[in-house]
């Protein structure tokens, strides 16, 4: 046991410093060697505790968060549970805009963390007025003395990044990592991690990961934002219909696209070859690094790091339910 530690004051000093795992039997027809980061090892069960975390302290340190006030989210869930959780130590209000794509299990778990929580359409565009970016825009103006988040578009997402998780994956493979494989959402993730590991070594490349009926892939390939990609899909946090500032395209080497059913069966199949019970997107991340094995990307030498970025029990109605997979076609 490796996590030995003293007892502390909060919950959210258990944040970040997240376990590196070798995996040993899904990728052993791949050559090189496979490493998950396990952000479901954060108390908030997500890589967001990060980003959450630091942008509150941001705007706590400039004065413009004091305790009585109100922190207000767009959120496909997992920064919800995050902002919750710290709302409630520190002594704030929480009011959250999700989609309606988000899984009941993750509303359910944000009501029970004391988020007020307003449900918007999925699929209408991002500059409609029903939709979970104009929804949040306007709570935030309603409440007097409340601070947006807006991890789409606010640059702290990516340095949240670049100060842990970055730090952290150069630290635990004692610089020999050689590729990164990261699930690109807001894109903080990605950029931060990127941004902090090419400063050690630009050679390392940077896969990002995308779905199919996002528009990230393309845009980064021809720096078109083309809306007849976009088209509804079932995997929560990944890929959007929009281009994030929080995203440094520059720093992404190569996007590679995954499927919903691909990347369900690749989660299940996580669970059943290493006992790790990892969300949707780390079986996104899983798929695209077994595409991005399939077209020799890796060779003997490659030192690779697949983020896992939340827990499986947050889909437990979605990609670990029989009846959802039948419903989708996929068994
Ligand atoms: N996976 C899950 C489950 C997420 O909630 C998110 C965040 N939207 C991501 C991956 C992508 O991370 P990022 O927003 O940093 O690109």
């Amino acid at each position: 046991m490796t996590r030995n530690q003293e007892a502390i004051n909060t919950i959210l000093e258990l944040i970040g410093q997240t376990p590196l795992v070798k995996l040993q039997k899904i990728t052993s027809q791949l050559k090189g060697r496979y490493y998950a980061k396990l952000e479901a090892f954060n108390p908030g069960h997500s890589s967001k505790d990060r980003i959450a975390l630091h942008i509150v302290q941001n705007a706590e340190k400039k004065g413009i968060l004091k305790p009585g006030d109100t922190i207000v989210e767009t959120t496909s869930g997992n920064t919800g549970f995050s902002l919750a959780m710290i709302a409630i130590v520190k002594g704030y209000k929480c009011i959250l805009a999700v989609s309606d794509k988000s899984s009941q299990d993750k509303i359910d778990m944000l009501k029970a963390m004391g988020a007020e929580v307003h449900v918007c359409p999925a699929y209408v565009p991002a500059d409609d007025a029903r939709s979970y970016y104009e929804v949040a825009k306007k709570l935030h103006k309603q409440h007097e003395g409340s601070i947006y988040i807006n991890q789409y578009f606010n640059e702290l997402n990516i340095e949240a990044h670049y100060l842990t998780t970055g730090r952290e994956i150069w630290e635990q493979t004692k610089g020999k990592v050689t590729h990164v494989v990261i699930a690109s959402g807001t894109g903080g993730t990605i950029s931060g991690v990127g941004k902090y590991l090419k400063e050690q070594n630009p050679n390392i490349k940077v896969l990002g990961v995308d779905a199919v009926g996002s528009v990230l892939k393309k845009f980064h390939e021809t720096g078109e934002f083309d809306e007849s990609e976009i088209s509804s899909y079932k995997i929560e946090g990944l890929g959007k219909n929009l281009i994030p500032t929080a995203t440094d395209f520059d720093i992404i080497d190569i996007y590679e696209k995954v499927t919903d059913k691909e990347a369900a069966f690749k989660a299940r199949e996580i669970v059943k070859t290493e006992g790790i019970f990892p969300g949707y997107t780390s079986g996104a991340a899983m798929q695209a690094t077994q595409q991005y094995a399939e077209k020799g990307y890796f060779d003997d030498n490659s030192v690779v790091v697949i983020i896992f970025p939340d827990h499986g029990s947050r889909y437990m109605n979605k990609i670990y339910s029989e009846d959802w997979m039948k419903k989708q076609g996929f068994l």
